[in-house]
């Protein structure tokens, strides 16, 4: 049994063209150490094994598309119902879509259960990525290029060799689709090499780490001052760093931000640089109305100026809302287009926490294993 620790194709092996996301995490990994249960011999880490690139059955009951938390959740839960589910992993990338999803992008994970001691994100995922495996999920490390989702199937999903690049097909009666959002970025230099080293896109997840530190946020709308608002419990002050002179965020939110002692406004002013080489030592910032440059001395630079989910490849397939999450019906993880099923961030734009994703992961599994057993039922079955 292979596991995300004897990479398939995460150490250069990824797809011509693509950047090498893959390493850099496992450097990560490796430098922050691992010793929790997890194979300390990373020499391992270098080995590439072969990419087994076609699904074992022409036809399958269940493809998941994705690899973050809710699609190895609904992995295990769909292997351990004998639904041998297939799972499209995705492919290296830097964009927040990348297998295993944005916890490939944190280091310290403290708020998943049961882990008293905290988890590695990416570790967390290997081990997800294990437990699928061993019952029996198969996961190929490729990227859905399109898919025809029809009403009660069979779908048809295409992606890429990740050897070869050449375009594969495969059938399936069920989809679930489980390919995250991602975090906008500012596009600066520096702005992804020092994610999980001062540079956050989740207060939740990391505002813990900064107590007693001075902290910037950036974006102006209602996730910035709720991030602020809440990073104020740990810092010693935190900087919204906004390019307008007027929030975007609601009136309550922006009271609750105004109101407290601990957030200020960096107003008209947009970071052109994050400093520091292991970690972060400051911020540079323009003045947009007079091009003024200065210096905001922080040690944790939060990126709150939204989310997009990863769901461009499903337009005209399942229904959209106005920013492209896709619509589950109240209660479960169905979607418009019947056989196909949602879960985690595509699908919420609210709580967008690993284990919210793995908790609707396990709800699609639930479903798609109902609807698979209602249209085997006989129809005189009660
Ligand atoms: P948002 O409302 O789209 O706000 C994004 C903010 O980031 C805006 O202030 C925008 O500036 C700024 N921004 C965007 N691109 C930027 C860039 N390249 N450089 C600098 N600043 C940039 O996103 P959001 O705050 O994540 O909220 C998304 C949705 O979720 C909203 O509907 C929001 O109400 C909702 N939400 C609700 C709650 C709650 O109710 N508790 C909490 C969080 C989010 P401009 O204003 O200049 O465009």
């Amino acid at each position: 049994m292979s596991s995300w620790l004897e990479p398939r194709c995460w150490d250069g092996a990824g797809p011509p063209g693509d950047d090498l996301r893959g390493d850099v995490q496992l450097e990560k990994t490796s430098a922050a150490g691992l010793g929790r249960g997890i194979p300390e011999d990373l020499a391992e880490l270098s080995e590439v094994v072969e990419i087994v690139a076609r699904p074992e059955r022409s036809v399958m009951d269940v493809v998941i598309i994705g690899s973050g938390p809710a699609g190895l959740t609904a992995a295990v839960y769909c292997a351990r119902a004998n639904l041998e589910p297939l799972v499209l992993e995705g492919e290296l990338s830097s964009t927040g879509d990348q297998p295993g999803g944005q916890l490939m992008l944190t280091t310290e994970v403290e708020n998943y259960p049961g882990f008293p001691d905290g988890v590695l994100g990416p570790v967390l995922m290997a081990q997800m990525r294990a437990q699928a495996e061993r019952f029996g999920a198969q996961l190929i490390p490729a990227k859905v290029t399109r898919a025809k989702l029809q009403n009660g199937g069979p779908h048809i999903v295409w992606y890429r060799d990740p050897a070869t690049g050449e375009e594969l097909e495969v059938e399936a009666r069920v989809v679930i689709l489980a390919m995250g959002a991602r975090s906008l970025m500012l596009g600066l230099p520096k702005e992804r090499e020092l994610l999980g080293h001062g540079v956050s896109t989740c207060a939740t997840c990391d505002g813990f780490f900064f107590r007693g530190q001075h902290i910037a946020v950036i974006g102006g709308g209602d996730s910035a001052l709720e991030e602020a608002v809440f990073l104020s419990r740990f810092a010693e002050s935190v900087t919204v760093v906004h390019r307008r002179g007027e929030l975007r965020a609601s009136k309550i939110m922006q009271d609750r931000a105004l109101a407290n002692p601990k957030v200020k406004l960096a107003w008209h002013s947009v970071a052109t640089e994050v400093l520091g080489e292991a970690k972060v030592e400051g911020l540079k910032l323009r003045d947009v109305r007079t091009g003024k440059q200065s210096l905001l001395e922080v040690t944790g630079v939060f990126i709150a100026i939204g989310h997009v989910p990863n769901t461009d490849l499903l337009r005209d397939q399942v229904r959209l809302d106005p920013d492209g999450y896709v619509l589950t019906q109240a209660g479960t993880t169905a979607t418009s287009t019947e056989g196909v099923f949602a879960a985690g961030d595509l699908a919420d734009r609210r709580y967008r926490q690993a284990v919210t994703a793995a908790g609707t992961g396990c709800m699609a599994a639930l479903d798609a294993e109902r609807w698979l057993e209602e249209r085997q039922r006989p129809a005189s079955a009660p």
